[in-house]
């Protein structure tokens, strides 16, 4: 039995299985968030209100215009019914009448420019819609890619667990805890490679008589500057 070789697959073991951890982190925090279509949604909200203010106004500009309408109709009626003779009050119902004219012109202007806009905040909501239902297609295709790797890392992490009593079994039971425990306080790095004689980890040579003891399979040897098990490929 070799003891830093065994305790080195653990390590490549737990390595990876932390591995396939962080990434399924990262796939939970993918789907959690929806900050995209939160951002599409919002733009589609923005795009309908200006829409609606824009209507408004020209329902107001057509309602004033209605008004000014009726009244130059009453006035017409004034003007030409016959009923009124009088030069002064004939001169006052002309002089009613082009300002009726001239408001119902500055009316339907103002309605024009009003209508332009709102073309322009109807193009904008088509766009805000277009992109939201976009957004959601393409977060459905990434959601169901995500989906699909995360179930093969469950799977991959299950076998990496499986597979670590078949090698801690063949660890005398303190070894295993020493590991275990070097895992921890070391950033799940408890077992460190030797090359050229030094820890691959933090660099720090090994003196003749670590070398020699890191060659018997029966014997742990530590770093003697981050305490890690080292092990000799
Ligand atoms: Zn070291």
């Amino acid at each position: 039995m070799n003891l830093s070789f065994n305790l080195y697959r653990l390590q490549v073991l737990d390595s990876k299985a932390s591995q396939v951890k962080t990434r399924l982190a990262e796939i939970q925090a993918i789907l959690a968030s929806d900050s995209e279509i939160a951002a599409a949604q919002e733009a589609v909200d923005a795009a309908r209100s200006a829409l609606t203010a824009e209507q408004k106004k020209l329902r107001d500009l057509a309602q004033q215009h209605a008004a000014k309408k009726m009244k130059f109709d009453l006035n017409q009626s004034q003007l030409f019914g016959g009923k009124v003779r009088n030069p002064k009050e004939l001169q006052d119902l002309q002089n009613e009448a082009e300002f009726l004219k001239n408001d119902m012109a500055n009316l339907d202007e103002a309605q024009l420019t009003v209508m332009e806009t709102q073309d322009l905040c109807q193009a904008d909501l088509d766009a805000a819609e277009t992109s939201l239902s976009e957004t959601l297609k393409r977060k459905a295709g990434e959601n169901s890619k995500l989906l699909g790797e995360k179930g093969k890392l469950e799977e991959e992490l299950a076998n990496l667990q499986a597979q670590r009593p078949s090698i801690s079994s063949q660890l005398p039971a303190e070894a295993v805890e020493a590991y275990d425990a070097l895992l921890t306080l070391k950033g799940g790095r408890a077992v460190a490679e030797v090359e050229d004689d030094s820890c691959t980890i933090c660099g720090m040579r090994m003196t003749p008589a670590e070398a020699q003891a890191a060659r018997s399979p029966k014997t742990l040897v530590r770093c003697r500057s981050c305490g890690r098990i080292l092990y000799r490929t």
